[in-house]
Order: C-alpha cells, then sequence, then structure tokens
C-alpha cells in the first residue's frame, strides 16, 4: 500500500504533499510490461498525479494528467480519483533507451519536450477545467513546477522519483510537491530552495526513511506538522460498460462479424489487465445512439 501526507510549516505559508508510491508503480510495470524508462516516466507522472487528485477532496472528482512530448514513449495517460489512488498507462511500453551520461534513465529523451503537459480536472459538473503547459525537459518534476508557476501562480519545488532495481521491478516510486502560499516572504522562499536542494533525490530519501520524514525534512526549520495521511494504491474501478468506450470506434458491421467468426468479443482495460467478454451484440451497442 501506498502513502501519502500533507504537512504544513507553523507559519502556514509553505504547504507540501509527499507520497510513496512503490507499490502501485510496480503494479502499473505489472499491468502494462513496461521497460524501466517508462516505468520511470509512468511512474512519475503518477505520483504527481496522485498528489494533485488528493488536492481535489471531493468525493468522485477526478485529475488527469496528460503528457506528450513527441518522444518514443508517446503519450502518458494517468488519472488520480479524489483521495489519490491512480491509474495510468503509457502509450508505447517497450521504449529502450541508454542510460544518460551520469548513469540516469533517460525520461526526458523518452518523453520529449515537443508538446505538452496538461491537467484536466474533472469536478462533476460542467465541463472538465483544462490547464496547460509546453514541456521543457520532459523529466517531469521540472515541468509539472512550470505548469503550477505559469498555469496556477503558484511558486512550487517538485520532486518526482522511480528507483529501478537490476531485475527492472520498482525499488522505490515517489515525490513530492513543495509550495508557498501568498504572503510568503522571499527569505521563507530562500529557506525552502536550500532545503529542496540538501533534501536530494525522493528516492534516495525513501531509501533511507519514510515519506513523512521526506516532507518534514523538506520543511526543516518551518516547524512542520503532518496534517493528514492517505493510504493510496492503483485502483483502476473499470466496468463493463466503460471499457465499451474503448471500442466505439469498431462499427456495428465489423462487431457483428467478429461475434459470427468468434462467439464472443473480448476488450481489455486500457489501464488494468481485466478483459471483459462479450456474447451479446445488444450490450456491445448499448452505448450508441
Ligand atoms: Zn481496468
Amino acid at each position: 500500500m501506498g502513502k501519502l501526507v500533507r504537512a504544513l510549516s507553523r507559519d502556514g505559508f509553505v504547504k507540501i504533499t509527499a507520497v510513496d508510491l512503490t507499490d502501485a508503480v510496480e503494479r502499473a510495470r505489472n499491468i502494462h510490461h513496461t521497460l524501466p524508462v517508462v516505468t520511470a516516466a509512468l511512474g512519475r507522472t503518477m505520483c504527481a498525479a496522485s498528489m494533485m487528485g488528493n488536492a481535489l477532496k471531493s468525493d468522485g472528482d477526478s485529475l488527469t494528467l496528460r503528457i506528450n512530448g513527441g518522444g518514443p514513449v508517446g503519450t502518458i495517460l494517468v488519472v488520480s480519483d479524489d483521495r489519490g489512488n491512480v491509474r495510468g498507462y503509457a502509450q508505447n511500453p517497450e521504449v529502450d533507451l541508454p542510460l544518460r551520461p551520469d548513469g540516469k534513465l533517460s525520461v526526458g529523451a523518452a518523453v520529449g519536450t515537443d508538446g505538452m503537459l496538461s491537467v484536466i480536472r474533472d469536478l462533476g459538473f460542467g465541463e472538465p477545467v483544462t490547464g496547460s503547459v509546453e514541456l521543457v525537459s520532459g523529466e517531469i518534476a521540472e515541468d509539472l513546477a512550470r505548469y503550477f508557476v505559469d498555469s496556477e501562480q503558484v511558486p512550487t519545488a517538485c520532486a518526482l522519483g522511480v528507483l529501478v532495481a537490476q531485475d527492472q521491478s520498482v525499488l522505490r516510486a515517489g515525490g513530492y510537491i513543495a509550495q508557498l502560499l501568498p504572503g510568503a516572504s522571499e527569505d521563507t522562499a530562500a529557506r525552502l530552495e536550500e532545503n529542496v536542494a540538501r533534501a536530494g533525490s525522493a528516492t534516495a530519501q525513501l531509501m533511507g526513511g519514510s515519506v513523512e520524514d521526506m516532507a518534514l525534512r523538506v520543511l526543516d526549520g518551518f516547524e512542520p506538522s503532518i496534517l493528514e495521511t492517505d493510504d493510496v494504491s492503483y485502483r483502476c474501478g473499470c466496468t463493463r460498460e466503460r471499457v465499451l468506450t474503448a471500442i466505439s470506434g469498431v462499427t456495428e458491421d465489423e462487431l457483428r462479424r467478429m461475434l459470427l467468426e468468434d462467439g464472443k468479443i473480448e476488450v481489455k482495460c486500457r489501464f488494468c489487465d481485466q478483459v471483459y467478454t462479450f456474447t451479446d451484440i445488444s450490450e456491445l451497442l448499448a452505448q450508441r445512439s
């Protein structure tokens, strides 16, 4: 089970959300058979979406993070519910790239920088609210920080990391989003920046301690307290009705032909490993008008 915490400085000017999503990212790897660089790109996006989704706080709301930088991995799409439970996929799970000169996975090269990061908040009424920012690094954390600054005018420090083991399993996945609230002083901003630089990568912190430790360390000197802790996991919530949208492009004639040939149509959920079997044409067509 993953864990998400929210903490606030004593003076109320600095808040942080931090998450350990190791199990969920490992689950995503097993569902989608991602190679390491894609595991990292998808996992970082999952961590970000989980923290942003948890901020929604209203039953039934959801948040979608979509990244398309024109790189070999294609589109990455992650949906979070209002607690921070996530599901997601990357268009091309089997991208393989050489490591960077510093030994890290080439996430930026896999994602690309020719495109957008979009945040779509579905608040359950009216049209979903979308905000976008052009990708600059493709490393995701930096791009997300820029999104908050440019699109929401909130000074933000963000770290996202996925540590992949020799056998390609996920050793640690997590991150944090630290933000200044209106009225924060320049001293506060400078101190937070120092803390972030000193704290090190999210995965190194999670190897050495808990997600609470990470949140409190980044807010060191601000007399922070933990406000809230939530369990978070990979959660799909797909239904027979919902997977039918995946074949909405298939014509009725084609569906009838497939049923005649095979006696059934199998539709796999895009987000998990659930396979739904349909044998009845009227159910297949029920969503269409
Ligand atoms: Zn599913």
